[in-house]
């Protein structure tokens, strides 16, 4: 993966645009978070920008935790159309927001932003609805009407997960979480959205009760970090799962993680997490340039290559 061009928020200083050396396109777009150098985000929105032919630099800046507010008031100074949020930046970029979209509302974390004409900043969520487009992808899915298992429930991109799957009414949710105590919240916070949604949890280390609870289970979502490393076993014992369970791993590096590896090995459809990276941008890029063509194609023809 390429190193980006990084910038930093003292690069932000001057109320003039941001340029980089030799290009005369200002730099209008951006992604903010430490670290932030191997994000993939500037490739995929500058490969639609030039597709486009918009007169317009993406690029990564490196801010430091507590500066947020401040960064995203001098982007706006600067002329910056909006930006996205990754770790550990998305609660603070929702505490600095002047109004949110419902999506980024339920999750309580922001991971795109537009600068308005009338200077106030708008915080939305594509990260929820970017993991529905990609599974629906994957395996024909669609979350409304579906029974979902996910591991890592308790951390931020499972919380939203299943956040997500309460918000499209999944049929039902098991939540799974190496610490239990974090899915208390969680639980409650799905059935005050989703009424019809049956939540059930089971502890990481239940094999019997993980195997079984999955015979009713269509997919299986890794929201874990375990498998970014290469000797990571599994984050679920191969043993519980079944050939019918589609397995979609929000890791996209390495390609093929341990838990898809073993679905694999049994028969069962198996998807890493690029389909999400893509579409989760691809939706943000729709809301700073709304009615352009679908930024998806574009976006993983540039990460294939
Ligand atoms: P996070 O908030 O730090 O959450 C990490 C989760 O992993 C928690 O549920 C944690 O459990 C669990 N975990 C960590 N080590 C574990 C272990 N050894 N055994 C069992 N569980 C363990 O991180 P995050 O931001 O949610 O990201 C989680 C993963 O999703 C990362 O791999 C990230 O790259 C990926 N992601 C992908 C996309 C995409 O676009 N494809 C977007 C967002 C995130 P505890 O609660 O017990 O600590």
């Amino acid at each position: 993966m390429t190193a980006n061009s990084l910038f930093s928020e003292a690069d932000l200083d001057a109320d003039a645009p941001l340029v980089l050396n030799g290009d005369p396109r200002p730099v209008r777009l951006a992604v903010i978070g430490k670290p932030v150098s191997h994000s993939l985000s500037p490739r995929m929105h500058q490969a639609v920008l030039d597709r486009l032919g918009k007169d317009t630099r993406y690029v990564a800046i490196s801010v430091e935790p507590g500066r947020v507010a401040k960064c995203l008031s001098r982007m706006a100074k600067a002329g910056f159309i909006g930006c996205n949020v990754t770790v550990p930046h998305k609660h603070e970029a929702f505490d600095a927001c002047d109004e949110h979209s419902d999506a980024a509302s339920t999750f309580g974390v922001v991971n795109t932003i537009r600068f308005r004409d009338d200077g106030t900043i708008f915080g939305d969520n594509t990260d929820g609805a970017g993991l529905e487009a990609a599974v629906g992808e994957a395996f024909n899915l669609r979350f409304s009407s579906a029974r979902i298992a996910i591991v890592g429930a308790g951390g931020g991109a499972g919380r939203a997960a299943a956040l997500q799957a309460a918000r499209s009414r999944a049929t039902s949710l098991l939540l799974i979480n190496r610490t239990t105590s974090k899915l208390r919240e969680l639980t409650d916070k799905i059935t005050a959205l989703s009424p019809g949604t049956t939540v059930d949890t089971v502890p990481l280390d239940d094999c019997e009760g993980l195997r079984s609870a999955f015979a009713s289970c269509d997919v299986l979502i890794n929201a874990t970090s375990v498998g970014l490393k290469p000797d990571d076993p599994p984050p679920i014992p191969a043993a519980c799962l079944h050939p019918k369970l589609a397995v979609f791993d929000m890791i996209y590096n390495p390609a093929e993680t341990p838990l898809m590896r073993a679905a694999r090995e049994i028969g069962a459809p198996a998807a890493n997490g690029l389909g999400m990276l893509i579409h989760q941008g691809a939706l943000a890029f729709a809301s700073w340039f709304p009615g352009t063509p679908h930024a998806a194609p574009t976006m993983r023809r540039e990460l294939m290559d």
